[in-house]
């Protein structure tokens, strides 16, 4: 059982207890007054966050980037970015509006207006956190993990993952470095340039169709894919508002034929696209919950968002399906010769396991524990890739610090979630639209 489902059925007794039949005579006084409370609480809430949304807006005046998406009413942002306050004011604005928060949340019996409370005070315990690391407040790598996205990662020794490393010495015997003899051979698995926008929208197309049978979607939603260059991420979405993305992928290198469906189901179909159009329909328009509007990057809101993202891939092509569609559909695409075994998709999967191990190095390196050149030896290590490629890894660490374990964690925790149990596929699908399409947080994903 997990604390969603929990939820829900203290919501069925709840409402059972309010509107029931055989009330005794003197319970619609009560039942009165509940409902005067519930409605000045919905009120205080929609009140706090506008706040919230206004100082977003404004704290992403101060850090390029703060700001993932916002897609709210343009005059609201154009007013924060015309006169934000100064770092200091807006970290006391935060911190008050969490005392409110808490108020508030005191009032509260409704559970799922409960989450919407434990939600934005979650958000403004990151942005107070953020507001801190702006003017020079230094946290260690799980301190700083954990009040931004609200978990603490437990991270496994790096030495724990030597033995997925043996096993990809054992499918790419040779001489010289392992990462070289990897890179070299996933070389031929490389989408040519000319080939880039046929595969990716063949993969994309197959990502919405799986996602689409089962979490329905709003019917105007569309997205616009562009190739860029000179970022440190390999691809990125911008959710624009009105059910439509902007999806960037970066070509700084080559770009292999896995990372077609990775990203048609990461930053599309069930990932960033999806979850963000859920919450646009299913809490900004449906129940006017604003605060859903705006995402700032650097919130618990991330670890769900590439959680589901990353988790996204396996549930919309679980076991064989994600090989035979590349063998199948993609690489003929493509240009790529179809291999004939299988030991491209055991090298991938094993890649997989081992790459867990970036967390440990993000930490160790952030922490000051190892030397920019020593995280890049062991990203080519650990993570089996070129000197460029690990590169690009520890410059997104640069950037993105701590933000590193919504990936590998998240996913982690969006799995044991969703699979609880060993349900049904239907099942497993419904658990997921519930994730993307209600106020979730990190701890909502923890089985009791
Ligand atoms: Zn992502």
């Amino acid at each position: 059982m997990n604390r969603v489902i929990s939820l829900s059925l203290v919501a069925a007794a709840l409402a059972g207890c309010a509107t029931g039949p055989g009330e005794p005579a003197a319970r619609p006084g009560v039942a009165t007054l509940d409902v005067r409370r519930t409605a000045a609480s919905a009120k205080a809430l929609d009140e706090i966050a506008a706040a919230y949304v206004r100082l977003s807006l404004e704290i992403g005046t101060h850090e390029p980037g703060y700001i993932d998406a916002y897609y709210g009413p343009p005059e609201l942002q154009k007013a924060a970015e015309a006169t934000p306050r100064d770092k200091q004011t807006l970290l006391a604005a935060t911190r008050a509006l969490m005392a409110e928060v808490d108020l508030a949340a005191r009032r509260i019996s409704d559970p799922l207006a409960k989450r919407r409370a434990a939600f934005l005070r979650a958000q403004l315990r990151a942005a107070e956190t953020r507001l801190l690391m702006m003017q020079g407040t230094r946290f260690t790598f799980a301190d700083e993990a954990e009040r931004l996205f609200g978990v603490r990662p437990r991270l496994q020794p790096l030495a724990s993952y030597d033995p997925e490393l043996a096993k990809i010495e054992a499918l790419v015997p040779g001489e010289g470095p392992l990462a070289d003899r990897v890179e070299a051979w996933l070389d031929a698995f490389t989408i040519p340039k000319e080939r880039l926008q046929k595969t990716f929208d063949a993969a994309i197309a197959r990502c919405r169709g799986r996602s689409m049978a089962h979490i329905a979607m709003p019917g105007n939603e569309s997205f616009r894919l562009e190739f860029v260059t000179g970022k440190s991420w390999s691809g990125y979405n911008y959710y624009q508002g009105s059910y439509h993305s902007l999806i960037e992928v970066n070509t700084d290198l080559p770009i292999r034929l896995s990372r077609a469906l990775d990203l048609g189901c990461h930053e599309g179909y069930p990932g960033h696209h999806l979850l963000n159009m859920k919450l646009e329909e299913k809490l900004v328009k449906e129940r006017g919950w604003t605060e859903f509007g705006v995402y700032p990057l650097y919130s618990p809101q991330s670890l769900i968002a590439e959680g589901s993202a990353n988790y996204g891939i396996d549930l919309a092509f679980p076991e064989s399906s994600k090989a035979d569609t590349e063998r199948d559909v993609l690489m003929p695409i493509a240009e790529i010769a179809v291999p004939s075994d299988d030991r491209y998709w055991q090298l991938l999967a094993a890649i997989k396991r081992a790459s867990g191990a970036r967390l440990t190095i993000a930490q160790q390196y952030l922490d000051g524990e190892i030397d920019r050149p020593t995280a890049v030896a062991l990203t080519q290590k650990y993570m089996l890739v070129s000197p460029k490629r690990a590169e690009q890894s520890v410059s997104f660490t640069d950037q993105y610090r701590s933000y590193v374990i919504n990936y590998g964690l998240g996913e982690t925790m969006v799995r044991a979630f969703v699979e609880r149990g060993k349900p049904s596929r239907d099942e497993m699908w419904r658990r997921m639209a519930k994730i993307v399409s209600e106020p979730t947080l990190p701890s909502d994903l923890l089985v009791r």
